[in-house]
């Protein structure tokens, strides 16, 4: 891009990257901070309290198209892609982290993927009740011995006519006790990495249940479950990509959703921010002069100003190279491992700040849910392990 003529002094014919956002992203960015502002903010604590599911605001955050960006528009989807996923995370999560990471998980982990390696039959099947919120989408990888290491899953399919019959719990699912269709990942032969194969499961499938519900320190209203497949027979054409394509598709799909991670670590870290902001404002000397607070303070949030920006220029980095079609491995983990770190400072240092009033109310919240960004979708030292295997060049 050439430099713009705006500039006064900037030397003609420069090349500069821009970070500004496209008129249309910043108008969908201000179109969800409205609505989290309206539909969000007042029932967020209550949602967190009472570790009631977002029902009613998802199904509004559909209505605004906020569930078809990674969907293809002949498909119904919007096509907005990463970025745009990022902007509008960022800012579910800035009020409701339990709405946010719903949304997070439907876009990047369920729609993506479908897009991405489905065939015309699945996408025709599947997307016209995805883009709507009738049907919520679930990505069932983790299992008790398999976390980190995914490679290790358990859970398996065994060929048998035209089915696969998938057998096998799977642990910890967001969204696993509302979401109509799962991504599911087992094993179809004993090769580590090449004898895992995906499939499409619907949730309405005999053998199909849901176990035990996580009883969780944050992100309350956003449903942590166990899927159980008990011998579940899929139809073969629900085959996701090619047997024994599904730990490519695992980690492909990761680095989509490590940047839903990091938006929602981000939208965190900026409520938290805003939080000191506003109470600094308050403060006042003996003279009744708007102090600004303590030194000790104001470094704290010119730190986290500094960072935040950082952080999202890493994420919003990460997400156009995805946009691109590039791999984004160790920029996807990166701007992970930067963010969530972020946020959970950020988060400590709001319930500090704000005295007796952090203690409880929105720091408090978000003090519990920043946790989580440092765990799932790869905990901080497996970002850290990617980001130094794509530094050494492995
Ligand atoms: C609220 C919540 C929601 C989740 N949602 C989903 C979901 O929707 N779908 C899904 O499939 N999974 C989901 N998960 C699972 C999540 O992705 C895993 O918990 C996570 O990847 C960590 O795996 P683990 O729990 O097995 O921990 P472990 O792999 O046992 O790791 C424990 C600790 O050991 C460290 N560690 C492990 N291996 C190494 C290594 N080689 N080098 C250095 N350190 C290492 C980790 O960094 C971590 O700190 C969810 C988890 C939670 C808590």
């Amino acid at each position: 891009m050439t430099n713009p003529s705006k500039t006064p002094g900037a030397p003609t014919g420069a090349r500069v990257a821009d970070f500004e956002l496209p008129e249309d992203l910043k108008a969908l960015q201000a179109t969800v901070r409205a609505f989290a502002e309206r539909e969000l903010a007042p029932i967020a604590a209550g949602l967190d309290a009472e570790a009631r599911f977002p029902r009613e605001a998802v199904a509004r955050a559909a209505g605004l198209g906020l569930l078809r960006v990674t969907v293809p528009r002949e498909h119904g989807g919007s096509e907005l892609g990463n970025l745009a996923s990022c902007v509008l995370l960022e800012e579910l999560n800035a009020v409701c982290p339990s709405t946010g990471v719903t949304v997070s998980v439907h876009n990047s982990l369920a729609c993506s993927p479908l897009a991405k390696w489905g065939n015309d039959e699945q996408k025709r099947r599947y997307f016209p009740r995805l883009i709507t919120g009738e049907w919520l989408g679930a990505y069932c990888l983790s299992e008790a011995g398999a976390g980190s290491d995914v490679a290790a899953l358990r859970c398996e399919a065994k060929r048998a006519g035209d089915a696969w019959v998938l057998n096998g719990p799977k642990l910890w699912i967001t969204t696993g006790s509302e979401a109509s269709l799962f991504i599911v990942f087992a094993r179809t032969s004993p090769d580590r990495n090449k004898g895992i194969s995906a499939f499409l499961v619907e949730r309405g499938w005999p053998g199909v249940g849901v176990g035990k519900k996580e009883r969780k320190l944050g992100i309350r209203a956003s449903p942590t479950v166990e899927i159980l497949l008990d011998n579940v027979q899929v139809p073969a054409a629900n085959l996701l990509g090619q047997e024994g394509q599904g730990f490519a598709i695992a980690l492909d799909t990761l680095d989509g959703g490590r940047l839903g991670i990091a938006s929602q670590s981000l939208g965190i870290a900026r409520a938290c921010h805003d939080l000191i902001r506003d109470h600094l404002e308050t403060i006042r000397d003996d003279k009744g002069r708007s102090s600004g607070g303590s030194q000790a303070a104001q470094y704290q949030l010119a730190d986290l100003a500094a960072d935040l920006d950082a952080a999202r220029f890493l994420t919003w980095r990460a997400a156009v190279l995805r946009d691109r079609g590039v791999r984004c491995s160790k920029e996807a983990a990166m701007a992970k491992l930067a963010a969530s770190r972020l946020c959970n400072r950020a988060a400590r240092s709001a319930v500090a700040i704000l005295g007796p009033a952090g203690a409880s109310g929105a720091a408090e919240r978000f003090l519990r849910d920043a946790r989580i960004t440092e765990i799932y979708e790869g905990a901080t030292d497996i970002q850290r392990l990617v980001v130094a295997r794509g530094v050494l060049g492995g």
